[in-house]
């Protein structure tokens, strides 16, 4: 048996930290089997230790209880997140949309200005050219 291999407890901060024996800090993971649903466990992958923190439950009727709990809220879990995704996908597509017609209505206004301005630039140069000729023909007369 490999007994002698267990885990060792040892209080860092006021918290409480599992090291194995070859030294390696143990993250305390909560099983969610059928079999031990909600024990807390430690578990050292190079030594092949592991070790449960917590007491069996005291019947078959806590351990379903448990493990329902848990399949529970792993379907229950995941079905918002994808819904807060798809959400927010679909109000960035709405904001997208909304930002291309502000620019394409920007664009169109600028666009507009930008054709009366060349009108008046034509209108002006004409009255200009006009005037040019009126001043020319004055004065070769
Ligand atoms: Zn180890």
């Amino acid at each position: 048996m490999s007994s002698s291999s267990s885990a060792q407890s040892r209080v860092i901060g006021g918290k409480i930290e599992f090291f194995c024996n070859c030294n390696r800090q143990l993250r305390v993971q909560t099983s969610t089997s059928r079999l031990n649903p909600g024990k807390r466990y430690v578990k050292c992958g190079d030594c092949r230790v592991y070790e449960f923190l917590d007491d069996d439950l005291p019947s078959e009727y806590y351990k379903e209880l448990v493990f329902g709990f848990f399949q529970r809220q792993r379907g229950v879990d995941s079905r918002p997140m994808v819904e807060a995704l798809a959400l927010e996908r679909s109000r960035l597509e709405e904001e997208l949309k909304v930002t291309k017609t502000t620019l394409e209505d920007e664009l169109k206004t600028k666009k507009a200005k930008l054709e009366v301005y060349d009108r008046l630039f034509m209108v002006m140069l004409g009255c200009l050219c006009v005037m040019c000729v009126g001043i020319g023909m004055s004065i070769s007369k």
